[in-house]
């Protein structure tokens, strides 16, 4: 094999000289943590280019998501969540001592299917935790609705929903509260790291002080607070990476339509939905695989394409209800979730990322349409 392999994503770099230079200052000034400047500069720019004024910068997409569930003080109950994710978010439950209760997706786009909610609700439950999964936006009017009759919290996992705007205005400012993950596959990274996006000034100090250990002042603990600090040499380098975000938005966009062109006629092949008033991010590249059409099933695609040096990812699957750590829970036993199941069998993500080459896409397109 002649080409060397492609993997599903190839992070986003910074120039490295301007990085080299922003470690010279830091070096200079020997201030390594505890909101620096470059951990002030990157929220106000963050806060500024994701049009969502309180956003507490963390170490990782992960910590947000447990902080979020804290700072709104759910500490027990019941909280209706998505099979059909990466296994963080149904962590974040568990870290706070509350149990998932798996509602199935809608199939178009992945995510939890509102109208299945209402029936899951008892009166132990206490919140929603939704998923933007691949960055398609929930339906969020729906889910208000359902929360506000209940008296529930709504939680995001906007983990991959970096800059989605619906009809101009950002995802993020949807729910009582949403998380990023700035990790190294994501649309925008700081190599680790993620942020909290908090509805007002308040909420962001609380939050600021849960991700310090609960610190309010030099002797005031007010709360079982985490360590989920950004270091200034992330928050620097991701400084450097949002000025080049919009660039590679665009070059993933290019990316996507090529293989939504090159896809279209193919039996048995669906691409992610392309929403009409979304401003999308095009972070992932589902296609999902109709064995009896297609001819082949997903995973002996998966296997086609690997051995071709093409590395196409099955997220997500399994379902995360299957997870060893979840399968003995009551809650993952009763999940009925045809739909998440049937995502999860058939999906096969992409690769795509910024500068991805075209006569890639078409070795990939051609390899999946032969
Ligand atoms: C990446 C991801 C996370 C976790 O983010 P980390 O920064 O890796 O901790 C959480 N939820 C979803 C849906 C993700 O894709």
């Amino acid at each position: 094999m002649s080409h060397p392999p492609i993997t599903v994503t190839s992070p986003l770099l910074p120039p490295l000289d301007e990085f080299k230079e922003l470690l010279d200052d830091i070096w200079e000034h020997k201030r390594l943590t505890n909101n620096g400047h470059y951990h002030k500069l990157l929220e106000a720019a963050l806060s500024d280019y994701l049009k969502t004024p309180h956003l507490s910068l963390f170490t990782n997409g992960t910590l947000p998501l447990i902080t979020a569930l804290q700072a709104m003080n759910l500490r027990s109950g019941e909280v209706i969540t998505t099979p059909y994710s990466f296994v963080a978010t149904t962590h974040s439950l568990w870290w706070n001592g509350l149990t998932p209760i798996f509602v199935d997706v809608e199939e178009e786009t992945g995510n939890i299917d509102p109208a299945l909610i209402e029936e899951a609700i008892t009166p132990a439950t206490v919140a929603i935790m939704a998923v933007h999964v691949y960055g398609t936006p929930c339906d969020t009017s729906a889910i208000q609705a359902i929360a506000d009759k209940y008296g529930l919290k709504v939680v995001y996992d906007a983990a991959h929903a970096f800059a989605v705007e619906v009809n101009g205005e950002s995802i993020l400012r949807q729910g009582d509260m949403s998380t990023l993950s700035f990790h190294a596959t994501k649309v925008y990274n700081t190599v680790e790291g993620g942020a909290l996006i908090c509805p007002s000034a308040e909420s962001k100090q609380h939050s600021d002080q849960l991700k310090n250990f609960g610190f309010t002042g030099e002797l005031s603990v007010i709360a079982h607070g985490i360590n989920s600090k950004m270091d200034e040499i992330r928050a620097a380098y991701g400084l450097l990476n949002l000025k080049q975000v919009e660039v590679a938005i665009a070059s993933r966009k290019k990316a996507a339509n090529i293989y939504r062109a090159a896809l279209a006629d193919t039996p048995g092949i669906r691409c992610i939905a392309d929403i009409t008033g979304v401003k999308h991010n095009y972070s992932y590249f589902p296609i999902y695989i109709d064995e009896a059409a297609y001819g082949m099933s997903r995973d002996e695609l998966y296997n086609k394409l690997k051995a071709e040096g093409i590395l196409a990812r099955r997220y997500f699957y399994p379902v995360i209800p299957d997870f060893e750590a979840y399968r003995n829970t009551l809650s993952a036993k009763a999940a009925h979730i045809p739909v998440a199941r049937k995502l999860a069998e058939t999906v096969l993500c992409l690769p795509i990322y910024a500068g991805i080459e075209d006569s890639t896409l078409v070795r990939i397109t051609s390899i999946i349409t032969s």
